[in-house]
């Protein structure tokens, strides 16, 4: 039995977490659900599936939970995320906060050494390197539940990264792909993804294929390889989940049906596969596989990605604060669509660049990213 820790279980992977625990109950026990806002949900869950810890950002929420969970240690605010995401009591977490607000309790998971299953992408966007060698020094276990990710290394199966000649990173094109792009794209047409179901940022950073260009950072930090090793390929069906090509010439590929379920059972119960309800794929059904190049000129945010990865750390850390600060604008109808990659754009040519060493630099800098393009915006 393994004891799971869900970092964002009130959300689309959290939720999906939780329907392959529900799946396999003999497996997997919940030890800690941490929520950010949604106290209904997080009641239902503890509920369900009476865990010995929870966080929840406002002390208000948190009261409420500690006067009707006189058994479970309550957490809130920024210093009871530090203590919960320092506890030893779990053998698997699944990260899946969303944004930079992920990047100290996983970096304090993957400290301690810990088995992390990660979603939340910006953590490595943000602090690829400074993960990446903890996690080294640490002996901390990172998988991955990004299902192009998760895809590669099932690709890879093991094989030394010497041998990759490129990664074919797959992208669903997002709602735009066969459209024009134009400032009078509405927020609902944005969040109106033809093919998976997900949080409201991840969905409109896929229709920028902002989303795809994080993936490619992700990836580079995963799998060890350059950039340029890197290609995305749009492939309209999402049942090709991304594939890796060997200097033998040879394509591997993971093909499979559209269930964010799938990767994550699989990080949970790595190395082994788990059964589950979900329709198999039928290739006779599905009949061809197409693939297409992106076009970076209109997906701008795509070409700022790889521009950003090129320049260094910081530039990817402003990247990724400064769409949050849009991304948010434009979902708070602030702004319109095409402001989006015209902002990250101002933000990227606005800095020298500077080291960042340490998680506290890079907080205070992404911080610090966020003022600047707040103020650009006049949202101050
Ligand atoms: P959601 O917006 O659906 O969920 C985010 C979760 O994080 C919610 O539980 C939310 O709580 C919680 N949360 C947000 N901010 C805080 C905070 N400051 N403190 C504590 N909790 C917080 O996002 P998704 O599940 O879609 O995505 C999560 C991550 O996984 C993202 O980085 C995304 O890019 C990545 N990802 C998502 C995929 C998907 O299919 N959804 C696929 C692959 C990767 P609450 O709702 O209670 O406020």
């Amino acid at each position: 039995m393994k004891n799971v820790a869900i970092f964002g279980s009130t959300g689309s992977i959290g939720e999906s977490t939780l329907n392959v625990i529900r799946e396999n109950r003999s497996l997997f026990n919940v030890v800690t659900l941490v929520a950010g806002k949604n106290i209904e949900k997080l009641v239902k869950q503890i509920e369900e599936f009476n865990p010995k810890n929870v966080y929840i950002i406002d002390k208000e929420n948190a009261e409420t939970l500690k006067s009707k969970y006189k058994d479970i240690n309550v957490f809130y605010g920024e210093e009871g995320m530090e203590e919960i995401s320092n506890l030893q009591d779990f053998d698997i977490s699944v990260s899946a906060l969303v944004g930079v607000a992920g990047l100290k309790p996983t970096y304090n998971m993957i400290k301690n050494g810990k088995t992390v299953a990660l979603a939340n992408k910006e953590v490595l966007v943000a602090g690829g390197e400074l993960v990446m060698e903890t996690a080294k020094k640490s002996g901390a276990r990172l998988l991955t539940v990004d299902s192009e990710h998760s895809a590669i290394m099932q690709c890879l199966n093991g094989e030394e990264n010497n041998k990759i000649d490129k990664i074919l990173l797959t992208a669903s094109g997002g709602p735009f792909f066969d459209k024009e792009i134009t400032d009078k794209i509405t927020v609902e047409e944005a969040l109106n993804h033809p093919t998976w179901n997900m949080g409201k940022k991840v969905t409109i950073d896929s229709s920028t294929m902002m989303n795809k260009g994080f993936e490619v950072i992700e990836a580079k930090w995963l799998f060890n390889v350059e950039p340029n090793q890197i290609e995305v390929v749009v492939h309209r069906k999402s049942l090709v989940h991304s594939m890796v090509q060997f200097k033998d010439g040879t394509i591997m590929a993971n093909i499979g049906p559209k269930s964010m379920q799938i990767p994550i059972a699989y990080a949970l119960n790595y190395p082994n596969r788990l059964s589950n309800n979900i329709e198999k794929l039928d290739l006779f059904k599905v009949a061809d596989l197409k693939f297409e190049k992106p076009d970076l000129d209109k997906f701008k945010c795509l070409k700022l990605a790889y521009i950003a990865t090129e320049k260094g750390h910081c530039y990817q850390v402003i990247l990724n604060a400064a769409n949050e600060i849009l991304v948010e604008a434009f979902l708070n109808r602030k702004i319109k669509y095409t402001d989006i990659p015209k902002g990250i754009e101002k933000m990227l040519n606005s800095y020298e660049k500077i080291e960042l060493n340490t998680v506290e630099e890079i907080l205070e800098f992404d911080k610090e990213v966020k003022t600047k393009t707040k103020e650009y915006l006049k949202l101050t």
